[in-house]
């Protein structure tokens, strides 16, 4: 059963429609089971998005997602300023359709 957990004092409390805050003030967050991963099935993926189908919420033994997939994902950072080494964007036209929606539209 999911549960909420206050940031500040750490009390759980049921999921109802009408709590969104702690008795304490504190902001509630999801308690949620984090999937393992296990980054030697990414080998056995294509290098894209799907790789990462092992936490995604479908079934396992499925492969329904190699006809609807065109390549999308992994589209390489790149420095955007050389003066700001530490600052890079991610190049998503490089991605099937040249647009970031190809991600969430092939999920
Ligand atoms: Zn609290």
């Amino acid at each position: 059963m999911k549960q909420f957990i206050c940031n500040s004092c750490g009390k759980m409390h049921d999921i109802t429609p009408t709590i969104w805050k702690c008795e304490c003030g504190g902001v509630l967050n999801i308690v949620k089971d984090t999937p393992k991963v296990d980054i030697k099935v990414w080998n056995n993926y294509p290098n894209s998005l799907w790789r990462y189908f092992e936490t995604m919420p479908f079934e396992k033994d499925s492969k329904t997602w190699e006809s609807v997939t065109m390549g999308e994902g992994q589209s390489p950072l790149i420095v955007l300023d050389p003066m700001e080494p530490n600052t890079y964007v991610k190049v998503d036209y490089m991605m099937p359709t040249l647009s970031f929606k190809d991600r969430g539209a092939v999920v």
